[in-house]
């Protein structure tokens, strides 16, 4: 069987990466968090003194950077220069970094061919903003995650509370409103949904309803292009 490529963009908090795990383990694929990767520049970016307005001074550091992306377990972890940074990448802090360096066309074309090699080498569930239409145009499937603005930053409130990194729900729906904005408007790799792509809004709906529709959904795209997917 050939790698089967899905790819789930959508803004953030739409519950991309938890939905694409479940996906994932269900069908057996490996699921890529492509936001690490971004999160990973913008990390290095702030060790490095550059204001988050600055963003484009990351570009004289891009040559220092070492990114690698293991899989341990079945999780994905990504080694900056050899260190994996874990969870240090999920503070709100960096998602605004991450938001501001991917804006930069030399960091995402920096970090493009890490994404197409482990699409190229394995079946995938790949989510970010720009998968669908930039790192797998011609993926089997292709979806455009969504939801409210205010179910979005409840989810990430409940997602950081829970990880112990608390942060007010104003702060994270305002930050929220201000990354989707610049991700959606910026001049390189817009985060817009693919021609091609299926909107799918999971406002009303928990996880496992969100996991089960959207599994129903991919294998009956799948199967209609007679794309066996396991
Ligand atoms: O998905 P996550 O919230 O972790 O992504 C962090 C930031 O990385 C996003 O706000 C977006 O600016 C950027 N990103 C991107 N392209 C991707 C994945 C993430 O521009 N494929």
């Amino acid at each position: 069987m050939d790698h089967i490529q899905v790819a789930i963009d959508g803004p953030s908090g739409a519950g991309k990466s938890t939905v694409s795990k479940a996906i994932a383990k269900a069908l057996g694929i490996i699921y890529v968090d492509t936001g690490a990767l971004y999160r990973t520049v913008g990390y290095y970016a702030r060790e490095q003194g550059i204001a988050v307005d600055n963003a484009a001074d990351v570009v004289p550091y891009l040559p220092e950077i070492s990114i690698e992306v293991r899989y341990e377990n079945g999780v994905q972890c990504v080694y900056l220069n050899g260190e994996n940074l874990g969870d240090r990448i999920r503070q709100n802090e960096i998602s605004m970094y991450a938001s501001a360096v991917s804006a930069v066309p030399e960091v995402r074309a920096f970090l493009l061919d890490t994404q197409k090699k482990i699409a190229a080498e394995n079946s995938v569930i790949m989510d970010g903003r720009d998968i669908g239409t930039v790192i797998l145009p011609d993926a089997h499937v292709k979806v455009f995650l969504t939801a409210s603005n205010e179910a979005r930053a409840r989810r990430r409130y409940k997602e950081l509370m829970e990880k112990g990194m608390p942060a007010s729900y104003e702060e994270i729906l305002s930050d929220m409103n201000r990354r989707d904005e610049a991700d959606r408007t910026r001049a390189v790799a817009p985060a817009v949904p693919a021609a091609d792509a299926v909107i799918f809004d999971n406002s009303d709906l928990d996880f496992d309803a969100s996991v089960a529709e959207l599994l129903c959904l991919i294998q009956k795209i799948a199967t209609e292009k007679g794309i066996a997917l396991s």
